[in-house]
């Protein structure tokens, strides 16, 4: 598709695509990029040792968002493992779809054998990320525990997928380094669209904690009756403690809101309650009866020398 090659881009001419396209993709980015495809080339003239034809070439797209999803996804095509011919009878009977699937020092794209290529020029060691300064060597080629070299280990689909027996020659390393880089920005402007948020509200994923007030619905009461709240309120109160006190609601059928509030003070209901309270219990009643009774008696009783 590209009939360029980076590795063949004069400096100018690598100044000139890194100011369009892609705003992650940049210059140094490129002149890497670019110089490890020259350097494995001179590889392969010196050390006859086979090299890939990586050939990305940046989107040069106006809009800079729209450049790196055309980077990004030229980036995918360019790592996906090969795979056999179709006509291979090992990709049908063996199950063996992949190329080269069975070094872990093999690059899985080209089938370059990145053991000797380290032995011959660590070209790892040399490309490094220009935001951290950290070589594709530290960053991919080392067991974070140990620090001891390991082979990156490709995935058949890319960034995710089964893990292959196979890696990423240094061209490709740089390239999928990048793809993770363009992937993060990509993220990044995705998680801030709101439209996104509510895909994901809508897929059942809370993230974020919706304050409690602006989920209780506006009380729809006129300003101008607020004094009567703490009315209300007494009315509420004391209306638990009488039967006098009744605040009915009446429900509007068609609209099913609180249209009429009336309040009604039962005089006949109160009376009978006030009545009720200064008539003794029948257990205060049968106290009273009790202590009559004994009265009586000791009255009846001849009082012995007192007065
Ligand atoms: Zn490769």
């Amino acid at each position: 598709m590209n009939q360029y090659n980076l590795g063949d881009a004069n400096t100018a001419h690598l100044y000139a695509l890194s100011q369009q396209g892609n705003n992650a993709l940049t210059h140094q980015a490129l002149m890497q990029q670019a110089t490890a495809q020259a350097a494995m080339r001179d590889m392969e003239t010196e050390k006859n040792i086979q090299v890939p034809k990586v050939n990305f070439y940046p989107s040069r797209h106006p809009d800079p968002h729209k450049a790196r999803k055309k980077d990004i996804k030229q980036a995918y095509k360019l790592l996906a493992p090969a795979k056999r011919s179709i006509f291979n009878p090992l990709r049908w009977a063996l199950g063996r779809k992949y190329r080269y699937d069975k070094q872990t020092s093999m690059c899985v794209v080209d089938g370059c054998d990145c053991a000797s290529l380290i032995q011959h020029d660590n070209l790892y060691n040399k490309i490094r990320d220009e935001d951290t300064n950290q070589s594709l060597w530290e960053l991919y080629w080392q067991n974070p525990i140990s620090g001891q070299p390991e082979a990156f280990i490709a995935k058949d689909k890319v960034t995710t997928g089964r893990k292959m027996r196979g890696t990423y020659c240094p061209e490709h390393m740089h390239l999928y380094h990048l793809l993770c880089k363009w992937e993060t920005e990509e993220d990044k402007v995705k998680e801030s669209n709101p439209k996104t948020l509510r895909d994901r509200v809508k897929k059942g994923v809370s993230l974020v904690t919706v304050p409690v007030s602006s989920i209780v619905k506006k009380d729809p009461t006129p300003a101008f009756l607020e004094k009567y709240e703490p009315f209300f309120a007494e009315l509420e109160k004391d209306s638990r403690s009488t039967n006098g006190i009744n605040i009915l609601h009446y429900k509007n059928p068609s609209t099913n809101l609180n249209d009429v509030t009336m309040i009604v003070f039962d005089l006949r209901i109160f009376q009978e309650e006030l009545a009720a309270m200064n008539q003794p219990t029948a257990a205060f009643q049968q106290m009273m009866m009790g202590q009559l009774a004994q009265q009586k008696s000791l009255e009846e009783q001849p009082l012995g020398g007192v007065e």
